[in-house]
């Protein structure tokens, strides 16, 4: 089966978050079972650098794509099967994928992912002959108009999937930009990418496509609410009979505790006092005291979303109690401003690093006792997931993708020895100072500490069950479709 993939992001080439993780790992996994996937993504100016020692065909070229020349490669990364798009007027700029220095939005953005998802549906309809693909499979609102072009321009029989994988992300512009998309005039109806008077990438995408999914059960669940479809319920309802929930897993390859290159000391669920040096490491890097108060660490953009607001009021209550935290992230500049101003206040007991660095988190997961994920919504998350593995407990909003990874440590689950971490369920104040309370009450009794980090060392946390779950539904749509 060959499966063209269509995303913005894709570890380890770009990222800025779960996506390009998911990105990257899944066509690994899916080779496993038989799935011959190719992904499409943007040539940034760091994706084309990295490109740049590579053998890579060129398998078409654009004199006017949107404006602009391109070309697209084949060529494969770290055994991922790509094509990139290299449009330099497009993707070759300063700043990240989406926003420039100043970290706003590049004007353009519908332009320049209404070309990626162009080229994408071009792929569907056999624009590269020796490779066509029996189903498409896009990722959030940076891919969300290749449904629109396969239908409208160039693979109607090609079935299609849409992973939703935050829909707050919705790519909602002016309906004015209609005019330069390249699609008929029938595709600005409810039925095809017109979302309350303006064009919907996302909405067109979820609408086209011939399943939705999303990256966990309960979020597949909260969607159909107002809260959380964030006006998308209604067409999610209207839907229902299509749209899955499917949990990301990790690649445990990478994140292996045992042999992770990034930490100071590997270590296993039958050897967790290797974890000890990895938390000295970690005092050192941050500046933090040496004492038996437990870390807490926090790996996150900074957002409202994320629940960071309550963390910077709550620094004061981790520290009475003993307790150390550190912090690796960026995002609203309030935000970062409130987190080192705490840090301030408590030199040695809070460490806040406003910045992306990979390996720090991989030391961060390696060497904290527990990781915080305040989430007000949390379509999977990915943080939980590698902190059970490195042995670090997860303390979570009972929310999307992290109820569905954690288990509470309630009195069944820890009589039946299954805890592996803390859920609470309101995401306010109160709650998130209730739950650092349990931790703290658990924190003083080791044995059951360390059965609750054990628990979590040995929970599945790989790809292998997920990927099941897409192949079935791949070939579901390909049979579907009469193919
Ligand atoms: P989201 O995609 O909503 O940002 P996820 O938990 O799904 O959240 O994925 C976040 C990913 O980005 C994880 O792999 C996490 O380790 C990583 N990450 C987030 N912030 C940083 C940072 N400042 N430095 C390094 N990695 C980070």
């Amino acid at each position: 089966m060959k499966v063209l993939s269509v995303a913005s992001e894709i570890f380890p080439l770009v990222k800025t978050g779960g996506l390009a993780d998911v990105a990257g790992a899944l066509p690994l996994v899916l080779a496993k079972q038989n799935v011959e996937m190719r992904s499409l993504l943007p040539g940034y100016t760091p994706v084309m650098q990295k490109m740049s020692s590579v053998r890579k065909a060129k398998v078409a070229e654009f004199s006017d794509l949107f404006g602009v020349k391109a070309k697209l490669y084949a060529c494969t990364y770290e055994g991922l099967s790509l094509f990139v798009l290299d449009a330099p007027a497009f993707f070759q700029r300063d700043g990240g994928p989406y926003t420039a220095k100043d970290g706003k939005d590049f004007p353009d953005n519908w332009k320049r992912f209404a070309a990626l998802s162009h080229v994408g549906a071009q792929i569907a309809g056999g624009l590269v002959e020796k490779w066509v693909p029996d189903l498409v499979h896009m990722h959030d609102w940076q891919a969300g108009l290749t449904p629109a072009y396969m239908r409208y321009r160039f693979a109607p029989d090609t079935p299609s999937m849409m992973t939703v994988h935050n829909i707050a992300f919705q790519g909602q512009f002016g309906a004015d930009i209609f005019a330069e998309l390249d699609l008929p005039a029938e595709a600005f109806s409810m039925h095809g990418i017109e979302y309350y008077g303006d064009v919907g990438y996302l909405k067109g995408g979820m609408e086209i496509a011939d399943a939705v999914t999303t990256v966990s059960p309960t979020y597949a669940r909260e969607i159909f609410s107002p809260e959380f479809g964030m006006g998308l319920e209604g067409l999610i309802r209207a839907r229902a009979d299509v749209v899955h929930g499917i949990v990301n897993g990790i690649d445990t390859d990478i994140w292996n505790p045992e042999t992770d290159p990034l930490i100071a000391a590997n270590f296993s669920a039958s050897k967790l006092k290797g974890r000890a040096e990895n938390r000295a490491a970690l005092e050192a890097h941050f500046g933090l005291d040496i004492d038996d108060g437990p870390i807490f660490c926090v790996i996150s953009r900074l957002t409202w979303q994320k629940g960071m607001d309550l963390l910077a009021d709550l620094t004061g209550e981790i520290v009475h109690r003993g307790g150390k935290l550190v912090v690796l992230g960026s995002g609203d500049k309030a935000l970062e401003g409130a987190l080192l101003a705490a840090a301030d206040r408590h030199a040695g007991r809070v460490g806040v690093s406003i910045n992306y660095d990979e390996p720090l988190s991989h030391l961060m997961q390696a060497g904290s006792d527990a990781i915080l994920i305040p989430s007000r919504f949390e379509p999977c998350g990915l943080t939980q997931l590698y902190a059970l593995r490195y042995g670090c407990v997860p303390v979570v909003a009972r929310t999307g993708g992290l109820n569905d990874t954690v288990i509470d440590a309630n009195t069944a689950a820890l009589s039946a020895g299954v805890a592996t971490g803390f859920q609470f369920s309101s995401v306010t104040h109160d709650g998130l100072r209730l739950a650092l309370h349990r931790v703290f009450d658990t924190w003083e009794e080791p044995k059951m500490w360390a059965a609750m980090q054990k628990n979590g060392m040995r929970a599945d946390v790989s790809w292998e069950r997920s990927a099941s779950q897409y192949v079935d539904l791949y070939q579901k749509l390909i049979s579907a479709r009469g193919h």
